[in-house]
């Protein structure tokens, strides 16, 4: 009896420990596993005050012109009280429930029905099925990549509407905009809510969810890493992806046709706003495979912050500038609008290139020319959890040899020309540059974090060979 218990008593150590082992090895480089106040202070304003602050800047466009200050002035001098604002803003419809739902499934249809045919004859494009980095449990994720022959087919048909077969306007989205908002809010709290409960009882990969005990956060910042619903619907690359960013260009399509149909042409400026976000989405399709090695997939879990962010903030909050000159209809004068493409051109160039090289150091490990001479690189090791010991580089020529994230410094650059282009009256159209600049330098500090700690020492040498993050010897 007693040599039972003390087998029992053995195994349950040995199982404790297994699990202590595997946190452990999972604190070592993915999301934190306990939450400090800040981090909770921060999330419960984010789940309570997000979804205000895209309605407050739809509103103030559809009631206010745009002006962000009015509503506030409004409300605090009593000339108007909460429910005059909220009698005014249109409800959810059953026209926009059926347009939303016939486009989130339309979307699914093309994920999943309709495997990659681009890569086919697109030189250069990389389709099809492809892998995913390595997770913390050591998992490597195949998925099949075709977002770009489903924004390439989405657009077709909304180009072929629009001229021949007129089943509906192209302003569809812009006179259903607030109505779409409760929808997109359904969806992204719906998936979200989904994504818990499946992390509790049914999880695609237990070794890859994390539970730090608190409801809020894991609601957050989600418990799974890679949900995925059969082999192939994987959470994170369809939301993230589709139906947000094929949205984004089409959203931008309307406005256009809703200044033509209220001003009777598009102004340089929308034609702008359409061109440089145009070719950051398209950027974004032809490079789905590398996007897979971004944080977005080999570092968040899938909770609200993505669930519902590339659901209502994403497509909402992106596409500010669009919505603004739909109010404001600007023409620029010949000089304003060629720094603003120049400057949206560069900082493509720079975001793309950055990536790009990183991208062909990592494929050919390191074999490779950059900038026509053979990268300099620091080798660095790091541990999964079932204790596998792997190796990597981490690059310090080329754009990476400037600064540990420049790839981010193009993407802020491109990001200010967007809010250029809506001219000097408005503080609105410039929300988009305001919150990239902290999003990504949030980023660089949970990217920095999260390496210092996969690789240890060797992150160290890697940061003393390029102390800056995005301006060299500024920042
Ligand atoms: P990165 O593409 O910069 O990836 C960071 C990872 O790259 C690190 O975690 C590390 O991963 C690896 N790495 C870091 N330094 C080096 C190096 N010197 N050599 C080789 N590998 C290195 O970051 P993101 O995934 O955040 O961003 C991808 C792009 O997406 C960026 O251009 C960003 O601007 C853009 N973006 C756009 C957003 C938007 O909303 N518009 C939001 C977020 C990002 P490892 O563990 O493999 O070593």
């Amino acid at each position: 009896m007693a040599a039972h218990q003390e087998k029992k008593l053995a195994e349950e150590r040995k199982h404790q420990n297994i699990q202590n082992d595997t946190k452990a090895f999972q604190g070592q480089w993915g999301r934190a596993w306990e939450v400090d106040w800040f981090s909770l202070a921060s999330i419960l304003f984010l789940l309570m005050f997000a979804p205000l602050i895209v309605y407050y800047f739809i509103m103030s466009c559809a009631q206010y012109q745009c002006t962000l200050t009015d509503p506030l002035l409004d409300l605090l001098t009593g000339n108007k009280h909460l429910s005059d604002i909220w009698n005014r803003t249109p409800m959810l419809t059953s026209r926009a429930a059926g347009i939303y739902s016939l486009w989130v499934t339309f979307q699914v249809v093309l994920y999943m029905s309709i495997p990659d045919f681009c890569h086919k004859f697109l030189p250069g494009y990389v389709g099809g099925v492809q892998e995913g980095a390595v997770t913390p449990a050591g998992v490597v994720n195949k998925y099949e990549i075709n977002g770009l022959q489903a924004w390439i087919i989405t657009h077709m048909l909304w180009f072929a509407n629009a001229s021949c077969f007129h089943f509906f306007s192209p302003t569809i989205i812009f006179d259903n905009w607030i109505p779409l908002l409760w929808c997109a809010n359904i969806l992204g709290y719906a998936v979200s809510t989904f994504a818990m409960i499946k992390g509790y009882f049914f999880p695609t990969n237990a070794k890859d969810c994390k539970f730090t005990g608190n409801f809020f956060y894991d609601y957050m910042m989600g418990i799974e890493f890679n949900p995925r619903i059969g082999k192939w619907f994987d959470f994170k690359l369809f939301f993230n992806g589709r139906p947000g960013i094929v949205a984004w260009t089409l959203i931008n399509l309307s406005f256009a046709a809703k200044q033509q149909e209220l001003y009777g042409e598009v102004t340089n400026s929308m034609i702008l706003v359409n061109v440089l976000q145009g070719i950051y989405v398209l950027d974004f399709f032809w490079n789905e495979a590398w996007y897979l090695k971004t944080i977005d997939i080999c570092h968040d879990h899938f909770g609200w912050y993505l669930g519902w962010g590339d659901c209502v903030w994403l497509p909402y909050l992106y596409t500010l500038q669009g919505l603004y000159l739909v109010y404001h209809p600007i023409q620029l004068c010949t000089a304003h609008a060629i720094g603003v493409l120049m400057l949206g051109l560069l900082g493509y160039y720079v975001f793309r290139m950055t990536n790009h090289q990183k991208d062909l150091f990592r494929r050919t490990n390191g074999n490779c020319r950059i900038w026509g001479k053979k990268p300099e690189y620091i080798e660095c090791s790091y541990m999964s959890v079932d204790g596998t010991k792997y190796y990597s580089k981490l690059m310090t020529s080329g754009f990476w040899g400037w600064a540990r994230h420049f790839n981010y410094t193009g993407d802020l650059m491109g990001s200010l020309a967007y809010c250029l282009a809506c001219g000097f009256e408005h503080i609105l159209p410039y929300f988009y540059i305001i919150y990239m600049t902290i999003l990504l330098i949030h980023r660089c500090i949970r990217d920095e974090h999260r390496c210092c700690s996969k690789y240890g020492k060797d992150w160290k040498h890697y940061t003393t060979a390029v102390p800056y993050r995005l301006l060299p010897g500024i920042f």
